[in-house]
């Protein structure tokens, strides 16, 4: 099924098979997810600030009037500022998600608030200035199965990746994993607060579930091939980040060598204090 976008704050919803469906904005390329069981719904991230999260709130109700859970994959603004348009729910995430919000959120706000005043987006600068944190209330450190009726979504922790506090939502009877940004479709992956080193280790505990859709945080999902060729590639750059770590390989080579542009391959170099 081809996937519309429109160019303004909406998005459109795709289901990817009976009851599990991602929900896909222009913004960021952000990809959301929802789970119906009989007697529960889950939303899996809330966007970026107050206004988005309400607009995606106001699209679960036009679907479903099951109560709600909210799972936020981890605490990067674009996935968990809108949770204060769902609460008071229940809102899982990984234990160690509040320090990392607590550390980082008013540094995110300014400097995306900066990033939207400087793209002539006054508007969601604003929204997200403005924004009230919300704290999630249920925490997960050994994997938690998630009753919805008929139906149940397993969160767990593979390991640090992306961030140190990922959390995969897997959908066991329908063969799909919602995995937040440890797998991004269209795009690189972000090493701001990531452990290149442990990424691919962790991903693989993901992707040996053989798993048929791996819905990423932003693009559209992902194919098994398509999620092992990503997998390959953090491989490649987790060797060349060890190499230079261990002194064996200068920073210019490392680059040269890498499976992604320059920046991306100096930020994960960064993240394991190579060079
Ligand atoms: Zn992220």
């Amino acid at each position: 099924m081809a996937v519309t976008v429109d160019s303004g704050g909406t998005g459109h919803w795709r289901e990817l098979c009976p009851g599990v469906l991602v929900r896909r904005y222009a913004e960021l390329d952000l990809t959301v997810g929802l789970v119906l069981g009989d007697e529960r719904a889950l939303v899996i991230d809330t966007r970026g600030d107050r206004r988005q999260g309400a607009e995606l709130a106001e699209a679960v109700r036009g679907l479903t009037r099951l109560p709600t859970q909210v799972v936020l994959t981890h605490a990067h603004f674009d996935h968990c500022f809108g949770t204060t348009a769902f609460t008071p729910v229940p809102v899982w995430s990984h234990v160690d998600f509040t320090a990392h919000l607590t550390a980082t959120a008013e540094l995110q706000r300014e400097a995306w608030t900066r990033h939207y005043r400087a793209v002539g987006e006054a508007e969601t600068a604003a929204a997200l200035a403005e924004t009230a944190l919300e704290f999630p209330d249920r925490s997960v450190d050994e994997p938690v199965l998630l009753d919805l009726g008929g139906r149940t979504v397993r969160l767990f922790h593979p390991g640090p990746g992306h961030t140190d506090h990922d959390l995969v939502v897997r959908v066991e009877d329908a063969a799909v994993s919602f995995v937040g940004d440890l797998l991004e479709n269209g795009a690189c992956p972000d090493f701001e607060d990531a452990h290149p080193l442990r990424w691919p280790d962790s991903l693989e505990q993901v992707l040996g579930h053989s798993d048929e859709l791996f819905v990423p945080g932003h693009g559209d999902p992902m194919s098994p091939e398509q999620a092992a060729r990503q997998h390959t590639e953090l491989r490649s750059l987790a060797e060349l980040c060890a190499g230079v770590s261990r002194g064996e390989l200068g920073e210019r080579e490392a680059v040269a060598r890498g499976p992604y542009p320059e920046e991306t391959v100096r930020a994960a170099l960064s993240r394991v204090g190579g060079g």
